[in-house]
């Protein structure tokens, strides 16, 4: 471990923890020089890296700002009204609460504002596409909801409006969840809403991977169709690791209750500001030139992947993500995503719709470019990533452990000349 170079950057966690401090310096050096294509990943600002590393982290304020259950709160109430003002204005929504810890628990919060233990739950299949916490079965809120879960047709990759209908219709489920973790398509708010407001449900617009392109304005907002809006804030937003839920004030009341005190004790206050940070970064014009770069780039290479051979879930991609199914390329999804990894291209593996593999050896590998967007690559960059890509996994298929040393030097030379933010050379 210690010979692992310490960083210079940290001296006070070097001199402290030697061990720790190595162990940051080469996760930094693997952030820096390898090609992150994770599509829920990203790289945050030396600003919001600042903002989550502060004295804020000292303080317990539970309650709301102007309704704590401590004293001392006058600098943290400002901190949460910031964020809360910046969320409310950057989504265009009458009321955001910046406390819960991750999406996970926002979901959760969710699920205890407007349903009972045991009540019918919509989502869509976590195979399909959907998150664990839509009512996914080894979930909590599909063992303490009963959940119904819609999917992708075959054909087409893509959701079936007449099958989510005829389910909330026949099921009749408090709350229905749209939103995804491997959706490479625009998500139709609208058709759900109506979906809901015929089957008298609450919809949740889950919008984690998604929250930087609507603020950037590349994907449409699900304001004013949901009821809820629930997201993560380190995704596309590019923030600290946390959440969000917005909604119309008449749910403003049970959304607060739920997070505090239905879920959670005090709130994370150095996320809080880290999340004041981001979404200011969120609303300024070059947040909006990067949200529609990182589309560009995903189509750009999108179509450089369908050129050399590449079957893509749906046929391409409308936002930050691709789902590549490698049935056809005779390379199981794990055996590619771990040999990319060893030429520097960091993807993961993932179950494609329909999968006829098990979830933990799939047939699919999931990739994005958030990360590289936020590391200024373009689209004039996307055919030599994708050839990476194809090289990878005909290497993976062919047992070539030397191509995949060749892509790593080559993915090494190309992020060395586009610096990540927050990592000091
Ligand atoms: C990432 C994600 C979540 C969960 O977020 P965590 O912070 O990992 O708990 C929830 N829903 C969707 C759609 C996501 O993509």
């Amino acid at each position: 471990m210690t010979s692992l170079p310490l960083p210079a950057h940290h001296p006070a966690l070097a001199a402290t923890d030697p061990e720790l401090a190595a162990l940051v310096g080469a996760e930094e050096r693997l952030q820096a020089d390898t090609l992150r294509l994770i599509p829920s990943e990203n790289y945050v600002s030396q600003a919001v890296l600042e903002a989550s590393g502060t004295v804020l982290q000292n303080k317990y304020s539970e309650g709301y700002p102007g309704r704590r259950y401590y004293e001392g709160q006058r600098h943290i109430d400002q901190v949460e009204l910031l964020a809360i003002g910046r969320a409310k204005a950057l989504f265009g929504v009458d009321h955001a609460n910046v406390q819960p810890y991750s999406g996970s628990p926002a979901n959760l919060a969710v699920y205890l504002a407007f349903a009972q233990p045991g009540d019918t739950v919509m989502g869509m299949a976590l195979p399909m596409g959907g998150h664990l916490t839509h009512g996914w079965g080894v979930s909590a809120t599909g063992t303490w909801f009963r959940g119904v879960q819609y999917g992708v047709r075959r054909d087409t990759g893509l959701i079936d409006f007449d099958e989510v209908r005829d389910l909330a219709l026949k099921e009749r489920p408090k709350v229905i969840f749209c939103g995804g973790t491997a959706l490479p398509r625009t998500i139709d708010f609208a058709a759900f809403a109506e979906i809901a407001r015929e089957a008298g449900a609450v919809l949740v617009a889950d919008v984690a991977h998604i929250a930087g392109l609507i603020a950037g304005g590349a994907h449409p907002s699900p304001v004013p169709h949901a009821d809820v809006i629930s997201t993560t804030t380190h995704k596309t937003l590019r923030g600290p690791r946390g959440a969000m839920l917005m909604c119309r004030e008449e749910h403003a009341k049970a959304i607060d209750k739920a997070v505090f005190p239905g879920l959670q004790g005090g709130p994370h206050n150095q996320t809080t500001a880290a999340i004041a940070v981001a979404l200011h970064e969120a609303s300024r014009p070059s947040f909006r030139d990067y949200a529609h770069a990182v589309v560009a780039n995903a189509r750009a290479l999108a179509e450089a992947l369908l050129a050399r051979g590449f079957d893509l879930v749906s046929g391409g991609t409308d936002n930050h993500l691709i789902l590549m199914d490698l049935t056809s390329k005779d390379v199981p999804g794990k055996v590619a995503a771990k040999a990319l990894d060893r030429a520097g291209v960091v993807v993961n593996y993932n179950t494609v719709p329909y999968d006829p593999r098990k979830p933990f050896d799939p047939s699919g590998i999931r990739i994005g470019t958030p990360s590289l967007t936020s590391r200024g690559l373009g689209t004039q960059h996307m055919t030599a990533v994708a050839d990476w890509i194809d090289r990878g996994v005909g290497a993976a298929r062919d047992g070539d452990e030397d191509a995949l040393l060749t892509i790593r030097a080559e993915v090494a030379d190309l992020m060395a000349a586009h610096p990540a933010p927050g990592i000091p050379a």
